[in-house]
């Protein structure tokens, strides 16, 4: 596969064409997107100008073996005025399959609220001003219902906070997934383009199926029957919630400390015993990781009930519950399903929140400010207001808020106590200075970048031994070979299943020749442009530091050296230098 197929909104016309090239040299998901995006030159375009691009992306994985399940979407950040870079499951990656379409690449402005349909490689313009407002469920069942599609359709849309421009709203796909990070939900509102509904009819046929069977039933059965899978079948991601809590890497209360007197209540032992509603799962993925819960509300009278199906995992729970010190875990499904109607990215709204609550703790901002409202942490009711006022987007305050935590401080005070890197909220780990600089040196600024994280969890539970060039060694090659598992968009909950040789024995057997070299140089190539996409966009690795508060707290490590974290700062930068100037 290397159809890509390129929709000019302004003009309502669109074009597919193959690129073999691209695909045999960046493989496909990240890699081609990221070269896509490379050659768009983005770096004096604001992220809401018209001529601001969308791609989305998938592998040669996708639509073949389970688990590879993910789209890769990459644009310029609102949020970082950035590389933008974030990853969604469920249906979508199937319906680009079934579409014949490797990638998809969005530009222009619609004149009015619209959504687009495309089926195979066409594509319909179909005005939307009377969906636009609605919620981001509301608007995939009014869709499920217009637009009868063909084969498995995928929906993904903006609620009201990408319509408000703000650089932290999401786009939801499907079912309970995300591109949650870095604000496409907002360049998705400035192109005034509300939803996109998918579907193809083209069926493809394996050349050798023999080949292909064979590593597809290794893949299923480790993931049916060995422990690789287990924790994501069972509690899902909720199950970090404890041991996190256990090694005092939880963060809690504006990451003033890794342990929350409350964690049981939000454990995903918890959670599953008393809420959990139905499992779900990705398409083409027999783990079933999304855990769905059940939320009743009262309404008219204290016998009727509306109720609803709310997903958790475990970074909602870390941004809009410890971090917030809220321990009711209907409380927290509550604060969860207004965000997700909204249409926000709930770790940043999370992040945003806690440095406004320790911000009006430390009178950077009062009672003027909040209209009233008094911050503390734990209160629910108060967050649900803030929440409803941000939705409102009409008093400066609130609109603020809409614009993440990194805005916020510029603006009022408080980044020593701003929770974020390169501009975007932190992840949910405290656990010590990998998990850090991962965040701080990664493309994304994501956990997913390279999981530093694990890294403190095995020094902590001594399996490996602190050494500050070893500690960086490990990130940066983590971080490239997800350049590869991002290519052939896998789930990376699936990357101890995806080893380096089962991944060359599964291009073979779909007639890809690749080695270990050349994969190890596809992801060099790929970091490379990365960091290039990101140095022509202001991103400058001179100025990196951590948050102040950060030196100031217990990490599962114990509390961070400065000096230590300025020459691993530093480490990393040469490497990283060393790999621009490579030939
Ligand atoms: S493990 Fe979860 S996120 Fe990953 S593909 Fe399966 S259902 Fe989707």
């Amino acid at each position: 596969m290397s159809k890509i197929l390129h929709i000019d909104l302004s003009k309502k016309t669109f074009e597919a064409y193959e690129d073999h090239k691209l695909y045999d040299e960046y493989i496909g998901g990240t890699g081609v997107a990221t070269k896509l995006l490379y050659d768009m030159h983005i770096e004096n375009i604001h992220p809401y100008d018209e001529n601001s691009p969308i791609i989305f992306s998938i592998g040669p994985f996708n639509g073949i073996y389970p688990m590879a399940t993910k789209t890769i979407a990459m644009f310029k950040s609102p949020l970082t005025g950035n590389l933008g870079e974030s990853h969604a499951g469920g249906r979508l990656f199937m319906s680009m399959y079934d579409a014949g379409l490797s990638a998809i690449v969005i530009t222009g402005k619609l004149s009015e609220p619209s959504y687009i349909a495309i089926e195979d490689e066409n594509v319909h313009f179909v005005r939307a001003t009377s969906i636009w407002g609605q919620s981001a469920p509301a608007t995939e069942r009014i869709l499920r219902g217009q637009e009868a599609g063909v084969g498995k359709r995928s929906i993904i849309r903006i609620g009201p906070a990408g319509e408000h421009l703000s650089p932290m709203a999401a786009v939801t796909v499907d079912t309970a997934r995300h591109f949650g990070r870095l604000g496409l939900g907002g360049v998705m509102g400035s192109k005034n383009l509300k939803a996109i509904v998918i579907s193809g009819s083209k069926r493809r046929k394996m050349n050798n199926f023999p080949a292909f069977n064979k590593i597809y039933t290794e893949i299923y059965s480790k993931a049916v029957h060995s422990s690789a899978m287990k924790k994501y079948h069972n509690l899902g991601t909720p199950q970090n919630v404890l041991p996190l809590n256990k090694i005092n890497g939880l963060p809690t209360r504006n990451f003033s400390q890794g342990f929350f007197e409350g964690a049981k209540f939000l454990s995903g032992e918890n959670m599953a015993h008393n809420y959990l509603a139905q499992q779900i799962a990705c398409a083409n993925c027999p783990v079933g990781c999304i855990h769905l819960a059940v939320l009743r509300k009262p309404f008219q009278d204290d016998i009727h009930y509306k109720t609803f199906k709310v997903s958790y995992d475990y970074e909602p729970i870390y941004a809009l519950g410890t971090n917030l010190s809220i321990n009711d875990p209907e409380e927290l499904l509550d604060i969860l399903n207004i965000v997700e109607k909204a249409g926000w990215d709930a770790m940043e709204t999370g992040v945003t929140l806690s440095w406004a609550t320790e911000a009006f703790e430390k009178g950077l901002i009062s009672t003027k400010e909040t209209k009233g409202l008094i911050l503390n942490f734990g209160n629910a009711e108060v967050y649900k207001k803030v929440l409803l006022k941000m939705l409102e987007n009409k008093d400066e305050f609130f609109k603020d808020l809409n614009r993440g935590s990194a805005y916020c401080a510029n603006k009022y005070g408080g980044k020593s106590f701003a929770i974020n890197f390169g501009g975007l909220g932190s992840p949910g780990y405290i656990t010590g200075r990998d998990a850090f600089l991962g965040f701080l040196m990664g493309v994304r600024h994501s956990h997913l970048d390279s999981a530093g994280y694990s890294l403190d969890e095995q020094i902590v539970n001594g399996t490996l031994t602190p050494d500050e060039k070893k500690e960086v060694d490990l990130l940066i090659k983590e971080e490239e070979w997800r350049f590869i598992l991002n290519s052939l968009a896998v789930c990376l909950f699936a990357r101890k299943i995806y080893s380096e040789e089962l991944v060359i024995r599964g291009l073979k057997a779909l007639g890809i020749t690749k080695t270990s070299d050349d994969l190890l140089k596809i992801s060099k190539k790929i970091h490379r442009l990365k960091y290039k996409i990101k140095i022509s966009n202001g991103f400058d690795m001179n100025k990196l530091s951590f948050p102040e508060k950060l030196y100031t707290v217990q990490t599962s490590r114990g509390k961070m050296d400065k000096e230590t974290i300025k020459r691993m700062i530093k480490d990393y930068r040469s490497r990283i230098e060393n790999l621009l100037y490579a030939i």
